[in-house]
């Protein structure tokens, strides 16, 4: 849905094709957002109906050991506690609104690609032909398997069985057999609990496989009964090794899967989506080559691997031996002080992401700080507020310099702005102020002028296409 979004506000056609009948969610799955997400819905003007929503808190956690961030500079530093099922609806709202149309109960069977598109078969028995089609259908997704990209990873050692039921005696609420007992919604009881020697998730659980979990961590079963779902998932990790295989593109858990700790699975996704949408629609538009979709590997497939890297460590700090409780001990130390919380924090809230975009200003490649700027007016705006529209930003901050980007528009907003405080960055800290910053759509720092437009040009080429003129005349 985040990609229609993206793809809808770049002017692009989308369809998006879903099995199921709603957002309803069987199982609660992601129980909030982290920071830069909230970020990021920030900059296309929606974060508030998510945040009426939920509870903003500090949800940061690194193997169980909390983490503050509210000392981050940020906007939002804080994460934002929302079910899953909550946060779909609300994107089901906005992509209604922005006329993004959906096929419900309907499955992509397979497709088949040529030099100019791809043909996608559906389980009603009809096809349909896109220039681009984007696997966003989960970790066991067909589109993956379809291109023949390799899910390359790690196999599962540990599974969970997770439930809402009821109970005629109430059990203690607290954590227990790697997982925990508490309070759910509708005055449920929660339950997710290690399954020692079962290792698939896709088995159907039964309320004779919870009966056992609950016997084992706490000598009786409390009465379980009447469940509202009863469901598995494990720590499987993998990735698939490519994001791209010609017309066909991975997103969210097609792409990776981890086990759910620190909760940054749908994030993850989410800011792929993020990074994906303005550079397909610029080439569905022929504003840039297809080359520039292998940025979107080239950037997301890192920040993935780090997220893979850090659920196995908590994984493996979630055992329950002495040993590993020692060296829990001294991590939760450790988190305590400054830059350690701050490095560790910077990666599960995702504000610490920085594109390798070459050497230069530290601000290169990374988030572009939501600072508020006074306009020539004498007005103030945010800079999420000239991201609404999912376009680039060229902000010339100097006193005197003239930037000549006649070429580029007006696909790039222009603006005269100025900051007079510090240019703080989330883990890096403060950073020299730049004289203009050329800001991707999805607000990440394309390029920083620091007194000479040198290099401007360079960077509008890559970024935005060496023919934008003609693309917006032809698109108008
Ligand atoms: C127990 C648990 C707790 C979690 N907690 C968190 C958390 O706290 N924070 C967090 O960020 N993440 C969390 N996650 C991870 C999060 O749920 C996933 O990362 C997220 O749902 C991935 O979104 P997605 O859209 O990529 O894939 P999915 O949510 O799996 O969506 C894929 C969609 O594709 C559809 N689909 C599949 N195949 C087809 C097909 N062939 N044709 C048409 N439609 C199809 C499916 O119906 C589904 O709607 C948790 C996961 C679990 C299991």
């Amino acid at each position: 849905m985040m990609l229609a979004a993206e793809l809808t506000l770049a002017g692009t056609d989308v369809l998006i094709v879903e099995k199921r009948p709603t957002f309803e969610l069987e199982s609660p799955r992601s129980r909030g957002l982290h920071s830069r997400t909230i970020e990021v819905l920030d900059q296309r003007g929606v974060a508030d109906r998510f945040l009426v929503e939920g509870t903003a808190m500090q949800v940061q956690a690194f193997a169980g050991v909390p983490m503050d961030i509210s000392d981050f500079p940020s906007r939002h530093p804080y994460g934002l506690a929302l079910l899953q099922s909550n946060f779909e609806r609300i994107m089901s709202g906005w992509i209604d609104e922005l006329g993004v149309p959906v096929l419900r109960e309907r499955e992509v069977t397979g497709f088949a690609q040529d030099d100019s598109g791809v043909d996608i078969a559906l389980s009603d028995g009809r096809s349909l032909r896109a220039q681009y089609l984007v696997g966003c259908d989960g970790g066991r997704s067909l589109v993956r398997k379809a291109a023949g990209i390799d899910f390359a990873g790690w196999d599962p050692t540990t599974c969970w069985i997770q439930a809402e039921v009821e109970m005629v005696e109430q059990p203690e609420f607290g954590m227990r057999g790697g997982g925990g007992i508490g309070p759910a919604e509708g005055g449920r009881i929660g339950v997710t609990l290690i399954e020692p020697g079962v290792i698939r998730s896709d088995d159907e659980p039964t309320l004779e496989d919870l009966r056992s979990a609950l016997i084992r961590v706490d000598g009786r079963d409390h009465g379980v009964h009447s469940p509202r779902f009863i469901s598995r998932f494990t720590d499987m990790t993998r990735q698939a090794v490519a994001y791209r295989s010609g017309r066909v593109l991975l997103a969210g858990d097609a792409a990776h899967v981890h086990a759910p700790l620190g909760g940054q699975g749908l994030n993850l996704g989410v800011q792929d989506a993020v990074n994906l949408g303005w550079k397909l629609a610029q080439v569905v538009k022929g504003t840039s080559q297809a080359s520039l979709l292998d940025t979107y590997q080239a950037e997301r497939h890192p920040v993935a691997a780090r997220v893979l890297q850090n659920t196995m460590a908590q994984r493996a700090l979630g055992a329950t031996d002495e040993r590993t409780g020692a060296l829990r001990q001294f991590l939760s130390e450790l988190l305590t002080m400054e830059q350690p919380r701050k490095h560790i924090a910077g990666m599960i809230s995702g504000l610490d992401v920085a594109y390798d975009l070459g050497a230069g200003h530290p601000l290169l490649g990374r988030r572009m700080p939501d600072l508020d700027l006074v306009t020539t007016d004498g007005g103030t705006v945010r800079v999420v507020e000239l991201l609404r529209d999912a376009k680039p930003v060229l902000l010339n901050l100097g006193d005197r310099m003239h930037l000549d980007i006649a070429l580029w528009a007006p696909g790039v907003r222009t603006m005269d702005a100025h900051f007079d405080g510090d240019w703080e960055l989330p883990v890096v800290g403060t950073v020299p102020a730049p004289t203009a910053v050329l800001i991707r759509p999805d607000g990440h720092v394309a390029w920083v002028g620091e007194g000479t437009d040198a290099g401007l040009r360079d960077a509008l080429t890559t970024w935005f296409g060496s023919r934008p003129r003609e693309d917006a005349q032809q698109s108008r």
